[in-house]
């Protein structure tokens, strides 16, 4: 295919994205009316939550003094609102079930069943394995570079991009940890701390992917690529967390990102004549049909697989063969510069 087809799929793809805003199982009226029952009360019909139990200025009723302080409260009070979100859902999906209704998603997300306390244990086992392959891949080339790889004089790799993929293997490693512990647990702090980690991981692998394409190796160019996009990407971290956690306008934001690095790299791979070339096409391919998966987005299979655990399952073979091309590039870099210096 070339590489019009691909810009015509990918703009394709975007146009999808309009038809995508918030959740309506949390705009529903009795799921609300529910909720407001529940905090108040700390219970949804029979069952009650101990985490509820507020006396009416939002202080517990009794217990120590560690159990009065303000972060245990916080706490707290998010713990009660995950339990009233999460029965007022089971509810109103029973109700929406037996009236024939398909499921709907609330607050960004499908209605799962529980297992052990965990909300989508499926998630979070592929997350953990994600979060393993990443160090698996970050070790494999950290050896590669500085034990296998001829170094310059001052200790340092021939391979310009060293550094960035170490920093790369930071922000996916600590991307898939959040993401494993929001799957488990959806409250206010994680599903910050998984959003933002998300972002912060595909802005900077779209920086990466710049550079990189680019051949961008010299300081002034790499700030006057990076600093627009790091401001961006600081921005939006700080608007979801301090001003408004908007899944429609985030979404947006990184499958603009996302689309950009996948054009990037495929458009790279065909001018270039890289010997790892199918690599970065095979992860580009996998990677936009993973993206098809976050798009047509289905409810879970029996309450525990949906279009969202697939996709984590997606990313473990394509992470994979991604430190692949990345040591290739290291090696073949690396390689080409001692020609050039011999
Ligand atoms: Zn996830």
């Amino acid at each position: 295919m070339g590489s019009c087809h691909w810009i015509l799929l990918f703009v394709s793809l975007l146009g999808l994205l309009r038809g995508l805003e918030a959740s309506a199982g949390d705009a529903d009226p009795i799921y609300k009316a529910c909720l407001e029952q529940c905090e108040k009360s700390g219970c949804v019909g029979e069952k009650c939550f101990q985490h509820c139990k507020f006396s009416s200025d939002g202080k517990p009723i009794d217990g120590p003094w560690y159990l009065q302080e303000p972060l245990y409260l916080k706490w707290k009070q998010w713990d009660c609102r995950g339990d009233c979100r999460y029965h007022c859902m089971l509810v109103r999906e029973e109700e929406r079930m037996k009236l024939g209704d398909k499921p709907v998603k609330y607050h960004g997300k499908w209605p799962f069943q529980r297992v052990y306390g965990i909300q989508e244990p499926v998630s979070v086992a592929l997350s953990a394995l994600n979060l393993a392959i990443q160090f698996h891949g970050w070790i494999s080339f950290f050896i590669l570079v500085y034990y296998k790889l001829p170094l310059r004089p001052n200790k340092k790799t021939y391979y310009e991009y060293t550094g960035l993929w170490h920093i790369y293997a930071m922000l996916s490693m600590n991307s898939w940890f959040w993401s494993a512990v929001f799957h488990s647990r959806d409250v206010e702090l994680t599903e910050k701390l998984d959003y933002s980690s998300a972002v912060a991981l595909i802005g900077f692998s779209l920086i990466l992917a710049i550079l990189r394409a680019f051949s961008v190796r010299d300081e002034a160019a790499t700030v006057m690529v990076a600093a627009p996009l790091l401001a961006f990407v600081t921005t939006h971290i700080m608007y979801l967390n301090f001003y408004k956690l908007d899944y429609g306008l985030n979404m947006k934001v990184c499958l603009a990102m996302g689309v950009a690095q996948l054009l990037i790299w495929a458009v790279w791979a065909r001018a270039s004549n890289h010997p790892s070339r199918w690599k970065l096409w095979a992860v580009v391919v996998g990677g936009a049909l993973a993206l098809l998966l976050e798009i047509y987005d289905f409810p879970p299979y029996k309450g525990f697989v949906d279009a969202h655990a697939l996709w984590h399952a997606t990313t473990i073979p394509l992470a994979y063969l991604w430190w692949s091309f990345v040591r290739d590039d290291a090696e073949f870099r690396t390689s080409s510069l001692l020609k050039k210096t011999k």
